[in-house]
């Protein structure tokens, strides 16, 4: 099975093959290597941030309709060849085919679609001031750096690409060294869709690779989807040259269950925001708050349900659990459910598993210092925590230093609204987790990270204002 690109970069719309470290591509399911590919050199880096500088101001001066249809025209292929592109996210993800055939690329395209329809929409203001008035340009920040995690490789590159392009930026994408396919694919796409040379651009390589892009002169932006201590590492460099920044970054966050709560909906919620991908999604409420009155038949149910999850080949359609990115973090996921077995939490079900296979892992009698109940797994692994009341849960909840995501099921209309205003997360859920819909900004506070992705709020994070004072009378100087 070969997955094998025309070559590791695209730089200046063309393949281009780069001369650094092997980087070797392999099949989580079977571990197999399905393609080789080159990491980029710095001057390869430099080259590729000089094709996107070159490329900039051209495309910035199109009328953004004309750029907004070249974004349409890439998501209908897309759209077009979805089987195909899913077929080659889940050999480099090993995300089950029944997942990538509905979540990865056909959101990638939404977000092309949502963003081709907003550029004709993108202006700025006028402001009257008596006699003189001031109006404001939206105007691209330039070349945007983006860098992305493994989860979801082509998702990501679409997310960032999609409202930087029509703002009239340029772009160097640097995928997760562990999924480096569907970005090359995205940029053919690009390029048959009309999109000319050097708009977008990707460079393959490890941490160094995408730090040499952060620090690259040439960037005024950075996004980047990834941990906490990359993001603060990446935080730190492009303060250096005061560029803008994106940061999607991690979380740990509370899926709080009220007894009145519609229990097979909330256990259903329960199993999107733990399993889905395998565990590996950033959003995912990984803290599931139980109120007393039903917590062991919510338990009981959920693990009724979970013994009904299909792990396998990845391919086949019935699959609906697939196998851990990579064998280091499968290892850190064990490593964690060990760590809450020795913790002394209650195993309700699943456990190491083996291979690259991990069941849905469930905890419940955690305490809220425990190891699985603050850290960031990334992995099917789910710490149940039980409360009382209202207040206490809210500040339990709150008691972390992630802020993406959180989650309230009641029939309590007003509680459910009263809560998620107190809750310290970016993006909540009433009544259902994890989705995310274009149209719905998505992003973190505290350490999860700043700025906002998809909806027309992540246009503001890739343009920035000029103001225009203009004189409409005489000048009046002092001397
Ligand atoms: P990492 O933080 O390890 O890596 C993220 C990206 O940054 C990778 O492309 C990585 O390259 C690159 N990188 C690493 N070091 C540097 C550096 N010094 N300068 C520039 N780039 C660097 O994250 P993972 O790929 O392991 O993804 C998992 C993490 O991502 C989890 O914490 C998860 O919560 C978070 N995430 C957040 C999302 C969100 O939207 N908030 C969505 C998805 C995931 P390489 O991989 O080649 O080393």
């Amino acid at each position: 099975m070969s997955a094998q690109p025309t070559a590791s970069l695209f730089i200046g719309g063309r393949p281009v093959e780069g001369q650094g470290a092997d980087l070797p591509v392999r099949y989580p399911f079977t571990g197999d290597v399905i393609a080789t590919l080159k990491e980029a050199t710095v001057d390869q880096v430099a080259q590729a941030c000089a094709a996107a500088r070159a490329a900039q101001p051209a495309w910035a001066a199109l009328a953004p309709v004309q750029r907004g249809r070249i974004l349409g025209r890439a998501a209908a292929i897309i759209l077009d060849r979805n089987e195909e592109l899913a077929r080659l996210e889940t050999l480099d993800t090993g995300k089950p085919i029944q997942e990538t055939l509905v979540a990865d690329w056909p959101s990638g395209a939404a977000a092309l679609e949502y963003f081709a329809g907003l550029a004709a929409t993108l202006t700025g203001h006028t402001i009257p001031l008596g006699q003189d008035w001031a109006y404001t340009r939206r105007e691209p920040l330039g070349v945007c750096a983006g860098i992305g995690a493994w989860n979801y490789p082509s998702q990501i590159a679409c997310w960032k690409a999609a409202p930087a392009l029509v703002m009239g930026n340029t772009m160097v994408f640097k995928p997760s060294e562990e999924t480096p396919l569907g970005a090359l694919k995205l940029a053919e796409i690009f390029i048959e869709a009309g999109m000319p040379p050097g708009v977008f651009n990707v460079v393959q390589g490890r941490g160094q690779v995408g730090a040499a892009l952060v620090g690259n002169p040439d960037v005024a932006k950075v996004s980047l989807t990834g941990s906490v201590p990359t993001g603060r590492r990446v935080y730190a460099a492009a303060a250096e040259g005061m560029r803008h920044v994106t940061m999607e970054l991690g979380g740990k966050s509370p899926l709080i269950v009220f007894d009145d709560a519609n229990l097979e909906d909330a256990v259903g919620a329960a199993i999107l925001a733990n399993f889905y991908s395998s565990g590996q999604i950033c959003s995912n409420g990984t803290r599931v708050f139980l109120q007393e009155g039903i917590k062991e038949d919510f338990l009981a149910r959920l693990a009724q349900r979970l013994r009904e999850v299909r792990m396998g080949d990845p391919l086949d359609p019935n699959t609906n659990h697939g196998p851990i990115i990579s064998p280091a973090q499968a290892g850190k996921i064990r490593d964690a459910i060990a760590a809450g077995q020795a913790a002394g939490a209650r195993l309700v079900c699943g456990g190491p598993g083996e291979g690259a296979f991990i069941p849905p892992t469930v905890f419940a009698d955690a305490t809220d210092d425990m190891a699985i109940a603050t850290d960031e797994i990334f992995g099917p692994v789910m710490t149940a925590l039980s409360f009382r009341e209202e207040a206490e849960v809210i500040a339990r909840a709150n008691g972390t230093g992630f802020g993406l995501a959180a989650g309230v099921f009641t029939q309590d209309l007003t509680r459910a609204h009263r809560v998620v205003a107190a809750l310290e997360a970016g993006t909540c859920w009433i009544n259902t987790y994890n989705l995310t819909p274009v149209e719905m900004p998505f992003g973190g506070v505290k350490m999860s990270g700043l700025g906002r992705e998809n909806s027309a709020a992540a246009i503001e994070h890739y343009s920035q204002l000029k103001s225009v004072y203009v004189g409409m009378g005489g000048v009046d100087a002092p001397y």
